[in-house]
């Protein structure tokens, strides 16, 4: 992931986190057809610059996690339903141990996706069907692709004098980038031009495979042989992508007021990406649309006399 817009920089920046450049110095390649070799051009300089996140963007969330009172975080738990009541929302939780437990609340942020929330959770009443509409309509950026990661001992194409970026016609990488670590763990990775129902019949097996002889092409022999590889598709992952995600879509448009007009509006603030008016589909945008919904719920909060704001 690399780092883009103000917000992203910014909260990096406040929790003191390091970050590092992302490597494209040397010679790019271009794969334009099976029947050709792949073409080496001189690569140019990144203005400005991507940014990546020593440790990956875990780092991130790591260091959010730091300052939460303990036994705030719930791991393994989906919320399946949210009920509004006299006084506040009931959230329904399903654990994967198959526990179920019910927490209640004043305020609810929900910082995910509007598309999944459509999806993945009843609402008690039920929004307002334009509302639940655009929700529906918001695209999740990124939620139709996959990425494959191939890790070796050592980063050989930089030896060759590539940076390790190549675009292809080829396939199934459509545009691979150096992703070695800060620590110098070497690493390729590359989105998959492939859509997701194809991906899903062809099996991560003969993909992975696919990929690691697309990278032999373009970065030679030894790239043949990854000490390990790393297969995420976010299609296939029912808390990123929903149907509608399968295919691509644009990017979503965060600005046009207000995400729980109805019955709502006092109780649940959505905090996803796609909510934000800025860099909405970016990390950027969650880091907007949280701090935006952090301070429409402290206000809430703030007006509320103590003995009431216990749900
Ligand atoms: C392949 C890919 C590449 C990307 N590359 C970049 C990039 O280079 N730069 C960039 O800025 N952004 C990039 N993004 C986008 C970036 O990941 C998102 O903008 C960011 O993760 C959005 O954060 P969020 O908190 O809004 O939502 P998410 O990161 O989607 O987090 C939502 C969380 O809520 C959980 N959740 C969902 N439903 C429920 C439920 N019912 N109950 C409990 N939990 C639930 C999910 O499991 C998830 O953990 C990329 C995304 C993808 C998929």
């Amino acid at each position: 992931m690399v780092l883009a817009g103000h917000a992203a920089g910014d909260l990096v920046a406040e929790l003191d986190l390091p970050a590092f450049g992302q490597h494209s110095e040397g010679d790019v390649v271009f794969e334009r057809m099976s029947r050709e070799a792949p073409h080496r051009f001189p690569g140019m300089r990144q203005e400005p610059q991507s940014m990546r996140l020593a440790g990956g963007t875990a780092a991130l969330i790591r260091a959010l996690m730091r300052d939460l009172p303990a036994g705030s975080l719930h791991f393994e738990a989906r919320v399946a339903r949210m009920r509004l009541t006299g006084n506040g929302v009931e959230l329904s939780v399903h654990r994967t141990d198959g526990r179920r437990e019910t927490v209640r609340a004043t305020q609810v942020i929900a910082a995910a996706p509007p598309r999944i929330l459509a999806a993945a959770v009843q609402f008690d009443p039920a929004p307002e069907p334009q509302t639940l509409r655009r929700w529906q309509d918001t695209p999740t950026w990124m939620a139709p692709h996959a990425k494959v990661f191939a890790i070796y001992d050592r980063p050989f194409w930089r030896e060759a004098g590539l940076s390790g970026t190549a675009q292809s016609m080829v396939g199934p990488l459509v545009e691979i980038h150096d992703a070695t670590t800060a620590s110098g763990r070497a690493a390729l990775f590359g989105f998959v031009g492939i859509g997701a129902q194809q991906r899903a019949r062809l099996g991560q097996d003969e993909l992975l495979a696919a990929c690691v002889e697309q990278l032999a092409r373009i970065f030679g022999p030894e790239a043949a042989h990854p000490r390990a590889t790393l297969y995420k598709d976010w299609a296939a992952d029912p808390l990123t992508a929903t149907t509608h995600d399968l295919f691509s879509a644009g990017h979503p448009d965060g600005s046009g007021g207000e995400w729980t007009p109805g019955p709502w509006q006092e109780r649940l603030t959505l905090a996803g990406s796609e909510t934000s008016p800025r860099e909405a589909g970016y990390l950027a945008g969650a880091v907007e649309a949280s701090r935006r919904a952090a301070d429409v719920v402290a206000k809430r909060l703030a007006a509320v006399p103590a003995e009431m704001s216990r749900g």
